[in-house]
C-alpha cells in the first residue's frame, strides 16, 4: 500500500531549532533517518520535505525523509504506508520544546 502526499515548495529550516528538516524529522518521532520515504525509491534519506497530504481536510504541513532526487523534485509522490509523517508547524515540536525547557528551569 502507498500513500500520496503532495510536496511542497521551501523547507521550514528558517524558523526551525533542529540542525535542518531531516533532524527534526528524527527528534519529532520520525525513528532513525533510513531511506527515502518514496514507494519505489532504494536511495539513503538525506533531506527532509515539505508535504501535505492528498486530502483536503488536512491543510497542514508534514516533514517526510527523501533523498536528494526526491527532495527537489516537486508535484505529488506516494510514500510507504509506515513512513512517519511529522508535523512541520515548529510550534507543536521544537519550539514547544523549547518554551518547555525554558520553564523547567
Ligand atoms: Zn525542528
Ligand atoms: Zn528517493
Amino acid at each position: 500500500m502507498a500513500r500520496k502526499v503532495k510536496r511542497l515548495n521551501g523547507t521550514s529550516d528558517s524558523t526551525c531549532r533542529c540542525a535542518n528538516s531531516l533532524e527534526h524529522w528524527v527528534s519529532f518521532g520520525g525513528g532513525r533517518a533510513g531511506y527515502c520515504a518514496e514507494n519505489t525509491c532504494a536511495e539513503k534519506a538525506e533531506v527532509g520535505a515539505c508535504v501535505q497530504k492528498d486530502a483536503n481536510t488536512d491543510q497542514s504541513c508534514y516533514i517526510i525523509p527523501l533523498c536528494r532526487g526526491h527532495g527537489t523534485a516537486g508535484g505529488s509522490l506516494e510514500i510507504m504506508d509506515f513512513t512517519v509523517l511529522v508535523p512541520a508547524d515548529t510550534k507543536t515540536t521544537c519550539m514547544r520544546e523549547g518554551m518547555l525547557r525554558e520553564n523547567n528551569k
